[in-house]
């Protein structure tokens, strides 16, 4: 239970999900396709081995929306080449940029 969903946003889109540790409260850095492959990869065992690769990373900024709890999200940064989150993936280092409710307004019904 103490895993959540968490979605990829840029530009005002989910481009991608993954899993956001909620008992070391960091996000996991692989980016997945569908909800459904961050299921089948469910606290994997190392899960900091997917990093960038890139000889010259490009991060780009995204929004890290977490699922967790009474949920919130985070600016970062990731590699959409190597599918990694490249910034920020300890929301708990930067308690006046983190963020409640849903970062692109959808209700929840
Ligand atoms: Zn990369």
């Amino acid at each position: 239970m103490s895993h959540a969903y968490a979605e990829i946003i840029k530009d005002g889109k989910v481009i991608g999900w993954g899993e956001y540790n909620g008992t070391s409260d960091v996000m996991l850095p692989k980016i997945r396709e569908s909800e459904e492959e961050v299921w089948k990869h469910w606290r994997e065992r190392d899960p900091f081995q997917y990093q960038c690769k890139c000889a010259e990373p490009k991060p780009e900024p995204v929004i890290v929306y977490s699922h967790y709890g009474c949920r919130f999200w985070w600016k970062s940064e990731a590699c959409l080449t190597c599918r990694v989150l490249t910034g920020e993936l300890c929301p708990d280092d930067m308690d006046d940029i983190v963020k409640r409710g849903d970062p692109l307004g959808r209700s929840d019904d």
